[in-house]
């Protein structure tokens, strides 16, 4: 092993849109990258997503917004339904306005800016199977080669953006990396695309997103309905994992059925996957390795967006690479940088926002349609959540609006403790241990644990309300 060579600075594995970023910057700013994916050269030409993304990701990274065949069309905002689809939530803001994409040319674009940058090697059709490790750090991966063979690739850093189900997670052997996630933590999504080509069908409302939540018609989750263009819909639906088998009968019954009306359309793409929507891994590096995008459970546990979050991953993760190898340190010490930037960036937000999504999972529609018909939470208040992943009104504001109609103090007071535990998560995560410290970081981790087992305490009672 002694002799083993680390040929490149950098392995990113995946060239989605966290592995691409990543091996971009990487690249621009000096390192020697080698990239792979097991996919072919041409990625996916039928990536299942929602297609949605922001606008602000682009501004934030310096890469150019989608335009041409590549952007379906534009954004304004988020129409939020509840199930008794009576008023929505109309949420209009940076953080909601953006586009609705061609996923596949998108991550082809990303993809080529990524070899334009000057990554090293591109090994396409080349399936990462393990990882390699030399004195307790990984120092690169052995894969499958197109041609069948097995080969080791040596590394200083090893960056793994394989996706949700990444097997380098699973299989490596470290103190602080999870290497599984449980069902709970995860949404299942059926979606289709479906084109009216002779325009028999309007598509609603063009320039927004539209969400609906509702339990029965879609189990812990929620149903969307996104424009792609005048005549297109990019329509699905996410639900508790149980509902495996179930899936795609009920995106017949409660999405297709109910928002195809004609007998004139072509279905484009259909298929489904799993979003992670927790907090981020509770430590997204160790010695020789960082985890980006859904590899590492960045999504947003509210909305299930993963695109911004991968990039913005994929970008500190490459910068973390190039200070690290810069100081000639790949210990988990000089990446810990990497965590203190994800937490920094969204991992705090995201921690707030698994709180919420938990008990809104628990919550009945009537409750649901309370809180949006009531007002108890107006679009500012819901933009601000979803901009800290922290509740803002204090109890008296809500108490007045809830009384403003008929009351229903209970709920306003679930409400109100999960804004103090929401709150508490968010400090704690601004608070992230600023070093490796194993002490430290165990004891951060016990007291963000009481947090969620208070919220667990609260959405079991909920649902045992529910049962009675
Ligand atoms: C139905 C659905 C709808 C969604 N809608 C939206 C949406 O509207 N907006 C949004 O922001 N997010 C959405 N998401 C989530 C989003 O798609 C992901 O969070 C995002 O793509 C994560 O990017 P990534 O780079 O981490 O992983 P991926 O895009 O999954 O890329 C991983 C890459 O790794 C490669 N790979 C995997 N294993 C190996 C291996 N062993 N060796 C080599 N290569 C490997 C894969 O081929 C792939 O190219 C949706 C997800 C689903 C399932």
């Amino acid at each position: 092993m002694d002799g083993f060579k680390k040929e490149f600075d950098v392995i990113v594995v995946g060239a989605g849109t966290g592995g691409a970023v990543a091996a971009r910057f990487a690249a621009e700013n000096g390192l020697k990258v080698c990239l792979i994916d097991r996919k072919p050269e041409t990625l996916d030409p039928a990536k299942v997503c929602g297609d949605a993304v922001g606008s602000e990701i682009f501004d934030l990274l310096g890469i150019a917004h989608p335009r041409g065949e590549e952007l379906s069309c534009h954004i304004k905002g988020v129409k939020l339904y509840p199930p008794d689809m009576r008023r929505p939530l109309v949420l209009i803001d940076p953080k909601f306005t953006g586009y609705i994409i061609n996923r596949s040319l998108f991550g082809r674009r990303l993809l080529k800016e990524a070899l334009d940058a000057g990554v090293s090697r591109f090994m396409h059709d080349t399936k990462a199977l393990d990882l390699i490790c030399h004195n307790g750090s990984v120092a690169g991966v052995k894969v499958r080669l197109s041609n069948g063979d097995t080969a080791e690739l040596g590394a200083k850093i090893v960056i793994d953006a394989s996706g949700l189900y990444s097997v380098l997670r699973k299989n490596i052997k470290s103190d602080i990396i999870e290497n599984n996630f449980k069902k709970e933590d995860a949404v299942l999504c059926y979606r289709e695309i479906v084109d009216f080509p002779t325009k028999a069908q309007k598509v609603k409302d063009p320039d927004y997103i539209t969400i609906i939540l509702d339990h029965k018609r879609a189990p812990g989750g929620y149903i969307w309905y996104f424009p792609k263009n005048e005549h297109s819909l990019n329509i699905g639906l996410g639900v508790y994992m149980d509902y495996r088998d179930r899936v795609r009968e009920l995106y017949k019954k409660s999405v297709f059925n109910e928002f195809v009306n004609t007998k004139e359309f072509e279905i484009l793409s259909s298929g489904g996957g799993v979003v992670p929507v927790r907090r981020p891994l509770w430590s997204c590096a160790d010695s020789g390795i960082m985890f980006v995008g859904d590899a590492a459970l960045h999504v947003n546990p509210l909305h299930g967006g993963g695109i911004d979050p991968s990039m913005r991953a994929g970008y500190h993760a490459a910068m973390t690479a190039v200070k690290a190898i810069g100081k000639g340190d790949v210990s988990l010490n000089a990446l810990w940088g990497y965590n203190s930037a994800v937490m920094k960036s969204f991992g705090s937000e995201f921690a707030g926002l698994e709180l919420l999504r938990r008990v809104l999972q628990s919550l009945t529609n009537a409750d649901i349609s309370f809180g949006l018909n009531k007002n108890l939470l107006n679009a500012e208040e819901v933009l601000y959540i979803a901009k800290t992943g922290n509740i803002k009104p204090p109890l008296g504001k809500m108490a007045l609006k809830a009384f403003r109609g008929f009351s229903r103090p209970g709920f306003l007071l679930n409400l109100n403790y999960l804004r103090i535990h929401m709150n508490q998560v968010i400090t704690l995560y601004r608070n992230f241990p600023g070093s490796n410290d194993i002490e430290e970081f165990e004891s951060w981790k016990q007291k963000v644990g009481e947090q969620y087992k208070k919220i667990n305490f609260l959405t079991e009672k909920l649902r045992s309300e529910r049962q009675v």
